[in-house]
């Protein structure tokens, strides 16, 4: 039986998961829990799942947390903060970490998961974005595992050879398929005032508001390039956007001799969830079988970056490397979050990432420390810029 402690355990990753373990007692058991501030959802999963410890990030709510376990007769250990992210991601009792909270907030303890030689499921692909190398390195420094559960990667990882390893396995390109989002084929002109419901209302995912928002202007894809050079040791050049509208085929992985592998299904998360969860085993995960006939075709197309300027800010920024990916996370993450709360319009996230890295000097941030100097660095010039896109 595997023990699970599972980071942002309220979040949509974090309930495909729950409903993958509760679909599997004899597998897994849950021994963490943590959210950032809904403490009822959070005291509500400790209920059902009984963990040994539960974790609120917001410090001003851990009181509440002991109220919220109190009330229901609960032994969980109540912790908070920082800190208490840590514990969770290098519990004793647990063996397998999944890494689900949303953005840079993550990559603490994703980072402590590998240093605790822990089994990592990674669905932050902000930390690997931001420090894939550092979790790399820890991965390998620690004998840890790293299991991607973003479903292009899992699915990548899935059809390389042995345990996501690209070197000398005869690897030629990564195809890295994308639906595209809500907006791919909306008039131009439109595109401009589109509102956060519409940018959220995902064709074929159900997911937060920030990687809804990241898929509707495709810096989604842009961070998975990084992502997968990252986690498989590529270079930018050898991935490939495929623009997949269906998105049945979850990504591909074509090689020398001219063979291409596909890992196709569903779209539904609780498959490269249990995909990592049981690896190299195979369990039920609720989602609904594939039926090709039902599908009927499948469609790709070239990415249009004058649509999706984001994706092209990307892809440079995978190319330059040093702190050009850091640097474009923390303006993303901040440009989005001022989108949501209707702060700046929806073309201005791009305009806003594009000026903040143009003041990106040239630098190779390699420790943590730099690293989270050049995230801080970057969301201030972010946040100093905001107002001249304001609504
Ligand atoms: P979400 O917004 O639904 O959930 C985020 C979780 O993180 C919640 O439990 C929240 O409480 C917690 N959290 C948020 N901010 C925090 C903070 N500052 N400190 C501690 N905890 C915090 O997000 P999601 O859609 O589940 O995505 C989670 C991660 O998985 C993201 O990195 C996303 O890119 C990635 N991902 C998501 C999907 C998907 O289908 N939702 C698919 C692939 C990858
Ligand atoms: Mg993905």
């Amino acid at each position: 039986m595997r023990a699970l402690s599972i980071l942002g355990s309220t979040g949509s990753v974090g309930a495909s998961t729950l409903d993958v373990v509760r679909r599997n007692p004899d597998a897994f058991r849950v021994e963490a829990l943590t959210a950032r501030r809904r403490v009822t959802e959070l005291a509500e999963q400790c209920a059902e799942f009984r963990p040994t410890l539960a974790v609120v990030a917001d410090p001003n709510s851990a009181g509440q947390l002991r109220e919220e376990l109190r009330k229901r007769g609960l032994s969980t250990a109540a912790a908070s903060g920082v800190d208490g992210l840590a514990r969770a991601a290098t519990l004793p009792e647990a063996d397998t970490v999944v890494a689900a909270i949303v953005g840079s907030a993550g990559l603490l303890p994703t980072l402590a998961a590998a240093e605790a030689a822990k089994r990592v499921l990674l669905a932050n692909k902000e930390s690997a974005v931001m420090a894939g190398g550092l979790l790399m390195e820890a991965v390998g420094r620690n004998g840890a595992t790293l299991i991607p559960i973003d479903s292009e990667h899992n699915a990548i990882f899935q059809c390389l050879p042995s345990a996501g390893v690209v070197a000398d396995a005869g690897v030629d390109r990564i195809l890295l398929t994308a639906s595209g989002g809500p907006f791919l084929d909306m008039a131009p002109e439109e595109l401009a005032d589109v509102t956060p419901e519409q940018a959220c209302a995902h064709p074929n995912w159900d997911m937060g508001r920030k990687i809804s928002v990241d898929s509707a202007t495709m810096m989604n894809k842009g961070l998975e390039i990084i992502e997968a050079c990252r986690l498989f040791g590529v270079e930018p050049e050898r991935v490939q956007v495929v623009v997949h509208p269906q998105s049945i085929i979850h990504s591909l992985v074509q090689y020398r001799d001219g063979s291409v592998l596909a890992q196709l299904g569903n779209p539904d998360m609780r498959t490269p969830i249990a995909h990592a969860l049981a690896w190299p085993e195979r369990i039920e995960s609720g989602a609904e079988p594939l039926d090709l006939f039902d599908v009927g075709r499948l469609d790709f197309r070239e990415p249009d970056l004058e649509r999706f300027p984001c994706l092209g800010l990307a892809m440079e920024a995978a190319i330059a490397g040093g702190g050009q990916p850091i640097w474009l996370n923390a303006a993303n993450e901040i440009a989005v979050q001022a989108f949501l709360d209707g702060r700046i319009p929806f073309s201005a996230i791009a305009a806003l990432i594009a000026s903040v890295l143009a003041e990106c000097r040239a630098s190779s941030p390699g420790t943590l420390e730099e690293i989270i100097g050049a995230d801080r660095e970057a969301r201030q010039k972010a946040r100093e810029k905001l107002a001249d896109f304001a609504i």
